[in-house]
């Protein structure tokens, strides 16, 4: 090995045996990177590097102390590095360094972050497939809490519906199984939608055997069983989860007590489009503030705030589990002291869950077994406050705090306020940690050490009196150890027994052999008040690791609590009501609805929404900008609002509840915003098309318009029929296209509505109010007539715009010349084509289109006018101009960039000057 010994070497090797992005070696009271690592390592933390010679070559070297590697641990961990760590330890033949743990994003303890931090893993079931398996297994682990969640999903698109849980957990690592990894796609989409880093986790892992032993060994087989995790697929990921969270070594493991499958059907389907497009947790933007999860939490502790985003991104379709929470919110906004008084004491309470991993691994200090005690604390005083009002003891609030196993949390704080200090310090290994009469050696050593400290601060002045010293002083320090000073004047009259030791400016430091043997006492002493405290405060900290899962489930009771009073707390400060929950697929009839987080910011005008049975489909049209897309947001967020048990601002509603909310915005208003293309657009239907059931809430914006016009019509036209006729799922579908409001004629379940806006004088004037029936006009030409565009053209456009509509014959004005016949066109819908009348302006002339009935007649004589169905006039056309219509009517629109089609126009107007 001349590429590198020594250190290096031993360093070079220890890195090749992990599968690590960099490698911390503890050298001594450092934790040192050398060579490439190194060099990442300065760059990434702008931290200095410095060169090593090993093996007689130098190296870059980069080095942090033993009791600072944790925050750049963390700081390299949040940059996406994956960071073996490995420690040095004394034996008799020297020292050995062996890699203990690997901190990676989804396994690192130490965050300050309040989200849940999850590793996913995710599994192609097709590889293992024999019986009907699902065919993707998902799980998901937080080892900042213990979370376990495990699940499988299948159906018709089962990589969107894996993707759509990649999603709501939003995990921050991702173990994609052995074919997932193949998948670029995927992982490629993983990545860019949740940020999470990939990890190629030993494939073995994921095979059927080694993964239910590992789940087997981590929660019990009864529990695997009773859980009832049938697929392979998810067995595959779980069990690759619990040997990636054992691999890297966090001894994390402990604290995954609970396995939890979940089932789509708990949940209301809310796939990762819909999310974003309703702004849970974060704007359109990426912004977590106007989030409707900023807009309505007000929880107090972080896992409050983490449980209210979990229930925002899980709504659930179980009225039961519902009906407890409404009840519980119902209970806190009547009883407002008992809840302030709640809310206060939840203000104490600290992350339990989090606490209780610290503890299984290793890391809590004596401060955070304080506070694991005193959030145990609480627990007696939420109840009383609950016991305290009639209305919450009647609620289901007594019953979330009294869940967890009281009598185990009661002893475990008993036990933790007999042992701990007041304010014990941070620190682990120096004592301070434990209070008197908890310990009866621990109580001799710190009596016979506060004795001895008697002895020394009383030391000056025995010496002062005995040997008659003016200016004797005792100190400590750390190189010195206990001395006496004496100052210069006096310092001649020191007694023979005094062994000078030092000689400073002023003063001379003796020590004495008493001195000596007191001082060696209570170095003794301190260092077994050490070790003492250490071990008894290990078996404490034990003691709570062994309660995990009572801490958890007291945490998870403080969560739930906060997060039902933070429901209570924005129902009441901005009136919203309770809505009644209705069977599955029933009618939504809201009654003067509100946008949450629009109504923070504007004077919102309230509007009705119902979806019943005569009008399950609403056609959705009105000006720009006139609110539709507010108004069918609000609608999908009443809902959602209320599948997670919260009241919603209307004045009243009903709720049948949904299976699953989908919404698409159009990729014109998408692409507005750089986000999409029309084919995600159509990807986008497709899966609405594919997974939305009679019991779903569907919300189209504007759909189809990201295409040529007729394309997009008869796309959405499409759409409607089968969203009516096959689904039947309630569907909000806002367009600018008039057309389509004929359909509301036609299904007894289709109607419209339209945001009405005034006009008077030429203004528009945006009212927000939601009527009957469909838009009469366009409001473009009402824009543009606002712009400024002069009048004679605003007229001229509502003229031809009434044409058009009636499918009459449009003269080109000026087109006749002096005294000449005028020309006139007639839009053909067939074709989507401009075509020449006749001058009486008669539509019968050309072709009347779809919407009279009438099939396009052929014209017969081709004179150069480019169209089957011409007119008679048409050889008012002089040669020139017909050659342009030639080319006009060649050219294909979806097909020619724009700006070659301006070419062409520039072209076309050129050779008609000519004439
Ligand atoms: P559209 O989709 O019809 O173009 P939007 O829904 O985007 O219109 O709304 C346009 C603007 O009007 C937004 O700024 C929105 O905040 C505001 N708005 C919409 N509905 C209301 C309402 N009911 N009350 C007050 N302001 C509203
Ligand atoms: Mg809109």
């Amino acid at each position: 090995m001349t590429e590198a010994e020594g250190i290096v070497g031993e360093f070079k090797s220890l890195k090749r045996s992990s599968d690590a992005d960099l490698l911390a070696m503890q050298v001594g009271d450092f934790y040192e990177f050398f060579d490439e690592d190194a060099e990442i390592v300065g760059e990434e933390l702008d931290l200095k590097t410095s060169k090593k010679s090993s093996g007689g070559t130098k190296y870059p070297m980069a080095g942090v102390p033993v009791a600072e590697l944790t925050p750049y641990l963390k700081a390299l961990v949040e940059r996406g590095y994956r960071v073996a760590v490995a420690n040095q330890r004394e034996t008799d033949s020297g020292h050995v360094r062996e890699i203990e743990r690997v901190a990676t994003p989804g396994t690192l303890l130490e965050t300050s972050d309040a989200d849940a931090r999850y590793v996913a893993a995710v599994v192609d079931g097709a590889g293992t497939r024999s019986r009907d398996d699902d065919a993707y297994g998902l799980a998901f682990a937080d080892v900042t809490t213990g979370r376990f969640y495990v699940t499988g999903v299948d159906g018709d698109d089962p990589r969107g519906s894996a993707l759509t849980e990649l999603y709501r957990f939003d995990p921050v690592e991702v173990l994609p199984g052995p074919s997932v990894r193949e998948d670029d796609e995927l992982v490629g989409t993983i990545r860019d939608r949740t940020g999470a880093t990939p990890t190629l986790f030993d494939a073995d892992a994921f095979a059927p055997g080694a993964a239910e032993r590992a789940l087997r060994e981590q929660f019990g087989a009864e529990t695997v069983d009773s859980v009832g995790v049938e697929s392979d697929a998810a067995i595959r990921a779980a069990g690759a989860v619990v040997a990636y969270v054992e691999e890297t070594g966090t001894g994390v493991l402990a604290s995954m007590t609970r396995l939890q499958r979940y089932r789509d059907a708990d949940h209301v389907e809310l796939d990762a489009t819909t999310q974003r497009n309703l702004e849970l947790t974060e704007t359109m933007q990426g912004d977590r503030s106007g989030s409707l999860y900023d807009t309505i939490d007000h929880t107090v502790t972080s896992p409050g705030g983490r449980l209210l985003k979990e229930w925002l991104q899980r709504p659930r379709r179980s009225r039961d589990v519902l009906e407890r929470r409404q009840t519980s919110v119902d209970a806190l906004t009547a009883a407002a002291l008992a809840r302030e008084e709640l809310r206060e004491t939840l203000g104490d309470a600290y992350d339990l869950e989090r606490l209780a991993s610290k503890a299984t691994h290793g890391s809590a200090d004596a401060r955070d077994l304080l506070a694991v005690a005193d959030t145990l604390g609480l627990l007696p005083e939420l109840e009383a406050a609950i016991d305290a009002a009639p209305k919450l003891d009647d609620s289901p609030l007594a019953e979330i705090v009294d869940t967890p196993d009281r009598e185990a949390a009661a002893d475990l704080r008993e036990r933790l306020d007999a042992a701990l200090a007041e304010d014990p310090p941070s620190t682990v290994r120096e004592g301070g940690m434990l209070t008197r009469g908890f310990d009866e050696e621990l109580d001799e050593i710190i009596e016979r050490h506060e004795e001895l400290e008697e002895w020394f601060d009383t030391l000056a002045e025995r010496e002062r009196r005995q040997h008659g010293l003016a200016h004797v002083s005792v100190g400590r320090n750390k190189t010195d150890g206990y001395y006496i000073q004496v100052g210069k004047s006096a310092a001649d009259g020191a007694p023979d027994h005094y062994e000078n030791v030092k000689t400073l400016k002023n003063s001379e430091r003796f020590v004495t052999d008493e001195l000596e043997e007191k001082e060696r006492e209570i170095m003794r002493l301190e260092e077994r008040r050490g070790d003492l405290e250490y071990e008894l405060f290990c078996e404490l900290r034990d003691a709570v690791a062994a309660t995990a899962e009572t801490l958890q489930d007291v945490g998870r009771a403080i969560a739930k609590v906060d997060a039902l009073a933070s429901l209570a707390v924005h129902a009441v400060g901005n009136d919203w009501t309770r809505p009644e929950l209705a069977e599955p697929g029933a009618d939504v009839e809201i009654e003067q609805g509100r946008h949450p987080v629009v109504e923070q910011t504007t004077d919102f005008v309230p509007n009705d929404a119902s979806l019943t049975d005569d009008r399950r489909f609403l056609i959705v049209t009105g000006p720009n900008m006139a609110g539709k897309s507010t108004y069918m947001r609000q609608t999908a967020l009443i809902v959602l609002l209320a599948q997670i048990g919260s009241f919603v601002p209307a004045r009243s509603a009903s709720v049948g509840l949904v299976d699953g909310i989908y919404t698409r915005v159009g990729a014109l208003d998408e692409l507005a915003q750089g986000r999409s293309t029309f084919m995600v657009e159509m990807q986008e239907l497709s899966k609405i098309l594919h997974s939305a059931t009679d019991e779903s809430l569907v919300i189209l914006d504007e759909v189809g318009r990201g295409t040529a016009t007729y394309d997009g019509i008869s796309i959405a036209w499409a759409a409607t029929e089968y969203l009516v006729n096959e689904i039947g799922a309630r569907t909000l579908f806002a367009t600018h296209y008039h057309e389509l409001t004929a359909l509301g004629d036609h299904f007894d379940t289709v109607a419209n509505v339209h945001i009405a806006a005034d006009e008077t004088d030429g203004n528009v004037t945006f009212l927000r109010t939601v009527r009957d029936g469909p838009t009469d006009r366009s409001y473009g030409i009402h824009v543009a007539d606002l712009a400024g565009v002069p009048d004679p053209v605003v007229d001229r456009s509502q003229d031809v715009l009434g044409r058009l509509r009636d499918d009459k014959a449009i003269d080109i004005r000026g087109s006749g010349g002096s005294g000449g016949e005028t020309k006139q066109v007639v839009f053909d819908v067939q074709s989507g084509q401009m075509k020449t009348a006749t001058a009486d302006g008669g539509a019968a002339s050309a072709s009347g289109g779809e919407a009279d009935g009438a099939p396009a007649e052929d014209g017969g004589d081709d004179d150069g006018v480019p169209s089957e169905s011409g007119s008679e006039d048409a050889a008012d056309i002089d040669e020139s101009a017909a050659a342009v219509l030639d080319e006009l009517a060649d050219v294909d629109i979806n097909d020619t960039p724009p700006v070659e089609l301006m070419a062409k126009v520039q072209e076309w107007q050129a050779e008609l000057d000519e004439e």
